[in-house]
């Protein structure tokens, strides 16, 4: 039973937001600042951010010279480009919009570990080079000279560099777009787990716990943000969840002889230092069945993999110890195009960002607004 005074104030909004994640934040900002005078709600399940974007790797990634190989198995030519363009775009907005310190953004590079069953790639450098050329104005990947240097082991037949990847704090970026919206008084709420969107009404139904009963926002406009999590809002979506993990080692004793954005084993592996910590993550490939699921947790079979990375390859000899782990999870789909639409005249969706979301994720959001002010 809602009161007088809390009908008239908090349930009637312009844009009612679901996800607190990247892309959620960045909607409403946009919006915002395209229309100062629209009320805008965020409803966030979790007590904060609680999805894929402050439990990932920070890694502001384009996609390795393998990855973007494989991409064109599923996407053509031109469609390929145009994903590499939306994340570089997407990271020099945030870049020029927040700044780098806020972001945490130190641009080491990216830089991809090549074993002898990758070294087939090589040979495609140039192609993807002249493809890329318009995007950055310059060549993006070149094989590193003198490689032996970073210390791994043999199985390592060469590393390719792309001098502009980077990498960022996830908590920073999250909080810095928390913050955004503060000034922008953009309401956000949390622990507001929406059960249901009724299209037809535009009310988004939240469960209430501290009454044990629901409450219904009304909205002109709804936008759904909920990545993995979107088919249960959602029908018809073409999403599956991806579970992720990554681990933090303690400080190293011996320095690290390498800083950048590392990827191995075709980007389904990715390591960064951090402050003299080895950050290593993913390994779904070995496991991908398991790992469609929504549930939190780590898998034994991964954990395994990672390590012998690890020992056996990325830091051979150093004494390596774990001091933090944890998953979150992706949405994948039959390709790595994020499904940015409206499901009905008010109602628009962007999700399913995959394992690059740090860079895109803004000009994601940049799309949902268009589409919905459009309406
Ligand atoms: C382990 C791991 C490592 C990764 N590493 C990288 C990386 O290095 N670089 C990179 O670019 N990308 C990486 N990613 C991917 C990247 O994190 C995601 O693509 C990005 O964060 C997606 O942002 P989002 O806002 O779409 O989704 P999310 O961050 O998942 O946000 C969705 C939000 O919706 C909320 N929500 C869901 N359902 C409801 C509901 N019913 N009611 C209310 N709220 C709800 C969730 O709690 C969540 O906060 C990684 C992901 C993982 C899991």
């Amino acid at each position: 039973m809602l009161s007088f005074w809390e009908k008239r104030s908090f349930i009637k909004y312009d844009l009612v937001i679901i996800g607190a994640g990247i892309v959620g934040l960045s909607t409403a900002i946009q919006f915002k600042k395209d229309n100062p005078q629209a009320s805008v709600l965020v409803l966030e399940k979790g007590v904060f951010p609680s999805g894929a974007s402050t439990r990932n790797a920070g890694f502001a990634c384009f996609g390795s010279l393998t990855e973007i190989i494989d991409d064109l198995k599923s996407l053509p030519v031109q469609e390929v480009k145009e994903l590499v363009e939306k994340r570089h775009r997407g990271l020099r907005a945030i870049r020029s919009i927040f700044g780098d310190q806020a972001l945490g953004y130190q641009e080491n590079g990216g830089l991809e570990l090549i074993s002898s069953k990758e070294e087939k790639y090589l040979e495609r450098i140039e192609y993807i080079n002249t493809l890329l050329f318009p995007v950055f104005d310059d060549d993006v990947f070149e094989v590193e000279n003198q490689h032996e240097k970073y210390g791994f082991s043999a199985k390592v037949k060469a590393v390719v560099r792309n001098k502009f990847e980077g990498e960022l704090d996830s908590g920073k970026f999250l909080n810095v777009l928390w913050e955004t919206c503060q000034v922008f008084k953009i309401k956000i709420l949390t622990g507001a787990y929406v059960k249901e969107i009724d299209q037809e009404n535009k009310t988004v139904t939240v469960k209430d716990p501290s009454h044990d009963s629901f409450i219904s926002f009304e909205a002109l406009k709804i936008a759904v943000c909920t990545n993995a999590f979107t088919s249960q809002l959602l029908k018809g979506i073409d999403l599956q969840p991806g579970r992720g993990m990554v681990m933090v080692s303690s400080p190293l004793v011996k320095t690290i002889p390498w800083k950048g954005a590392f990827h191995y084993d075709m980007g389904y592996v990715y390591f960064r230092n951090i402050e003299n910590r080895l950050l290593i993550g993913g390994g779904r490939n070995q496991d991908f069945d398991t790992e469609k699921t929504l549930d939190q947790g780590i898998n034994p079979k991964l954990k395994t993999y990672l390590l012998d990375l690890v020992h056996e390859v990325i830091l051979p000899g150093q004494k390596v110890e774990i001091e933090q782990e944890w998953s979150g999870v992706m949405a994948f789909g039959p390709n790595k195009k994020p499904v940015i639409k409206l499901v009905s005249e008010d109602v628009g969706v962007a999700v399913r960002l995959g394992g690059m979301g740090v860079a895109i994720g803004w000009q994601t959001a940049s799309e949902l607004v268009k589409m919905l002010q459009r309406q």
